[in-house]
């Protein structure tokens, strides 16, 4: 025997009442597209489950890819028999020694949703357990702390046998929340706000500022791999690389040092929303966590948010540095992020920043520049990638140097 399926839970989704379906559907596109490199599998579903139909393929590689996916909340390869005892019991006995080889406990779990099926799920439960005790030598039943749960669910069509339970990566289907646009450093944080986005639905695009000649080449294509990284939890994305030279100039000649940051920050998230609103993005992340820096106060915050109506997530709000850098670590994003390359926000970094900002400061200092020009030439120069999965990272690097 072989496991021929993976049986996925979803995750929240009892929470979304008539949208219910709408999700749904959005999530067997999504695992439909994160499966898309292995021929001939499919995706069904069936009252509140999703089913991978294997064709052959190795569960292990499956669920390596499922792992990623927002939406659902765990998974288990599964054995589809026929609606018959006998069978069903014989799928239990395999899978249950395919799990656990030497001296080991187990538990039944049977459920039945299809009340046709002529045993109940208790008699199922000592059924299909006697079995395994019958025709095992080094298997015991422990119902409380058992090696392995044997899982039966009873359905219409067939019933399915599972022995294991992978946790899924939680969160709603990417797609189903609106549209955001990330601003994206080539920082560890600003990575970590868009994975954190993702795994709350959005479709997401991206948009990074870029200094040239005092950013280079590298710091963008930095950039492009980081948003490619990004992809594996979504789909393709967006980028939107912002020429920031001539604002960033202009506010270095206009502002007083200790405001330069600030003031820069406005900049960016007017071209930001403006770029948003081009692309029909409804929302903007970014990787802010408060007091991390002079620019994430509250009062900074409080000033450079003056600017735009647009709503700014900031999923990193309340995490320390620590956290942030343990989930970069997990999505694949560290090693990228911490490649030493210079970002526009680090290029003619004053001395010293305003930890407490006014609002009536800035709008003073931004008399003297053409806030209109600036964010229009900035938002008409913007150069538009779209960044899919397509490419090796790891290969690219190499030949970058
Ligand atoms: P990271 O750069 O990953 O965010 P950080 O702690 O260096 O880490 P800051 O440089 O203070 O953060 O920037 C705060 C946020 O502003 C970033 O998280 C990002 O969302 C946005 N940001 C900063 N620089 C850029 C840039 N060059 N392009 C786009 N967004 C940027
Ligand atoms: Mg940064």
């Amino acid at each position: 025997m072989k496991y021929n399926h993976i049986l996925i839970r979803y995750a929240e989704l009892s929470l979304k009442g008539k949208n219910r379906k709408v999700f749904e559907k959005k999530l067997q596109t999504n695992v439909r597209e994160a499966l898309n490199s292995f021929e001939n599998v499919k995706v069904k579903r069936s009252f509140g489950r999703m089913f991978v139909e294997l064709n052959g393929h190795n569960e292990i590689d499956i669920t390596a890819r499922l792992k990623d996916v927002f939406g659902i909340y765990s998974f288990s390869p599964a054995l589809k028999v026929e609606l018959d005892q006998e069978k069903i019991n014989d799928a239990a006995l395999w899978a249950v020694k395919d799990a656990i080889s030497s001296k080991g406990t187990f538990k039944m779990t049977v459920k039945r949703p299809n009340k046709d099926y002529p045993y109940r799920s208790q008699e199922l439960n000592r059924t299909i357990g006697a079995h395994i005790l019958k025709n095992t030598d080094h298997l015991s039943v422990d119902v409380h702390n058992p090696n392995v749960e044997v899982k039966v669910e009873i359905r219409q069509e067939a019933a399915y046998v599972m022995c294991k339970t992978i946790k899924g990566a939680g969160g709603l289907p990417v797609g189903t929340s609106g549209k955001v646009l990330l601003m994206l450093s080539g920082g560890i944080d600003s990575p970590v706000a868009g994975y954190l986005a993702l795994k709350r639905g959005v479709d997401l695009e991206a948009v990074h500022f870029h200094s040239p000649p005092f950013t280079n080449e590298r710091a963008k294509q930095k950039v492009e791999d980081l948003a490619r990284v990004l992809t594996k939890y979504g789909s393709s994305i967006k980028l939107h690389i912002v020429p920031f030279t001539e604002a960033q100039k202009a506010i270095h000649q206009q502002v007083p040092d200790n405001y330069e940051m600030t003031i820069m920050r406005r900049f960016m998230l007017r071209i930001a929303e403006k770029t948003a609103e081009k692309n029909d993005a409804i929302s903007l992340v970014n990787g802010e966590s408060l007091g991390q820096v002079a620019s994430q106060t509250l009062e900074s915050m409080h000033t450079i948010n003056e600017v735009t109506n647009m709503p700014v997530l900031r999923p990193l709000i309340t995490m320390d540095k620590e956290e942030v850098v343990d989930i970069a670590k997990r999505i694949g994003t560290y090693e990228l992020s911490i490649l030493p390359f210079e970002d526009c926000c680090t290029i003619f970094l004053p001395p010293q920043t305003k930890t407490k900002p006014k609002r009536e400061k800035a709008n003073d200092y931004e008399k003297n520049l053409d806030i209109g020009y600036f964010v229009d030439r900035a938002v008409e120069g913007i150069e538009t990638i779209e960044i899919t999965s397509d490419t090796d990272i790891d290969q690219e690097f190499e030949e970058l140097f």
